[in-house]
């Protein structure tokens, strides 16, 4: 069993160098000098930190962290902090590249960064779990900041990490500075709606993806991979905002199919109650690695990167994919799908609803504004259609996959505000 997972990770494709290739497949369409190109392949800084943290039972474990400063021409950098044993400094330097992107897509004056520790969270007491976030607050605390760094919630951080991120910070710089990081509770500043914004934006692209094929409106069933924050509320507001159908779930430990159906309000619940879809007793259960062969018009990716590679791209039945991870196909994935005429709708557009209600929240923190949660969703709403028009337009006239329009948007203004900074020093 160790063997078979070990073996798993060391055949996961890198993730920068995933990332990489998206960007050279944008090249032939960009008209940009290529020392610009050059300097996006690369991180402008990386702190690596060795972080002891004090367990419980006594003894002292070591954690690797990270926090990854890729581009911020167009403003400070922004992105999560994210807690996986698996991450690693090329996994969190790809992370932060692609925010670099997603900021550039959804119009918000922000550049790329990303953090992370290497840590399974569900080894540590709610202790250990304080002291290693702030003793990670403490490490990056002068890397970080509201006008040179602002981190955020990503897999298995949320709310009370981020509290005890800004609590720390503040107590280091001996001031207020509530901007500094995003996705903080509400009562201390966090923004209403941050929580559900990440799946709520995915679901008005799906709705305006759906618009621009003509399906709207059609009864489509959905599958979703990963039930965690995004994954849970992509269920809710697909099924609220959309009508749709979800016939498929999984997390990374079971699997539920129902043809005729899966409630949210039923499925949500049990998740919520007993933390695993183990034991959901409204449908067949399966190995959550076949996900992908179950019939359904839409699968959305909701659990880490990499999900689909050319080994199982062949399997997968949908006919559009919502990319609500960072990552989850790989370019070899995305090349066999692709031929089959799937639609994949890019993670830098689709799940950067989580990064604009985090600006929202920073502009909230920056002038004392208290927004309610329908005037965030009116502007998430408004934003998120923005980006899909312009790069759904990009790619029906340059005849190119979704992917490839958004790195073109992206770039393309990335470079353009590099080329009024000039390269200094
Ligand atoms: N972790 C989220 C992402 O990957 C949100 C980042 C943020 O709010 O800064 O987009």
């Amino acid at each position: 069993m160790g063997k078979q997972i070990y073996e798993e990770v060391e055949e996961r494709m890198n993730p920068r160098e995933m990332y990489l290739q998206q960007l050279e497949q944008a090249v032939p369409y960009l008209t940009v000098e290529p020392e610009y190109l050059e300097m996006l392949r690369y991180p402008k800084e990386v702190l690596e930190l060795s972080i002891p943290v004090r367990l419980d039972g006594g003894g002292v474990k070591i954690f690797s962290a990270w926090r990854s400063h890729h581009n911020n021409a167009l403003g400070p950098y922004k992105g999560g902090v994210r807690y996986h044993v698996e991450v690693s400094r090329d996994e969190v330097v790809a992370l932060s590249s692609w925010m670099t992107i997603k900021c550039a897509i959804a119009g918000l004056p922000y550049g790329g960064g990303k953090g992370g520790v290497s840590v399974d969270v569900r080894e540590l007491s709610r202790n250990e779990l304080e002291n290693l976030s702030r003793a990670y607050a403490f490490g990056i605390s002068r890397f970080v900041g509201t006008d040179y760094d602002i981190p955020a919630p990503d897999v298995y951080t949320n709310p009370q990490v981020m509290a005890w991120f800004l609590d720390t910070f503040e107590k280091v710089k001996g001031w207020s500075e509530p901007s500094a990081f995003t996705g903080k509770p509400v009562v201390m500043g966090g923004s209403l709606g941050r929580s559900d914004s990440t799946g709520k934006g995915g679901i008005f692209i799906l709705r305006e993806a759906l618009k621009a094929m003509g399906l709207l409106g059609k009864p489509l069933t959905v599958g979703i991979q990963g039930y965690g924050n995004v994954g849970s509320r992509a269920h809710r507001f697909v099924e609220e905002d959309l009508g749709l159908t979800v016939v498929a779930v999984c997390d990374s430990g079971a699997a539920v199919y129902n043809p005729a159906g899966l409630k949210y309000s039923e499925v949500g619940k049990f998740k919520e109650e007993t933390r695993s879809l183990k034991g959901f007793s409204g449908g067949e259960e399966f190995f959550p690695d076949l996900i992908f062969e179950k019939e359904m018009d839409i699968l959305i990716l909701a659990a880490l990167g990499g999900a689909i590679d050319e080994k199982n791209a062949g399997a997968v039945r949908a006919k559009v994919i919502l990319e609500l991870a960072n990552g989850p196909i790989t370019p070899e994935g995305e090349a066999i799908l692709a031929d089959r005429g799937v639609l994949i709708v890019p993670d830098v557009l689709a799940n950067a609803g989580g990064v604009i209600v985090s600006c929202f929240e920073w502009i909230q923190g920056r002038s004392g504004d208290m927004w309610s949660e329908e005037y965030v969703f009116s502007k998430l709403d408004e934003r998120m259609v923005r980006s899909f028009r312009e790069i759904w337009s990009i790619r029906q006239d340059r005849k190119i996959s979704f992917r490839q329009a958004a790195y073109v948007k992206a770039v393309s203004r990335i470079v353009d505000a590099m080329r009024f900074r000039g390269i200094w020093p």
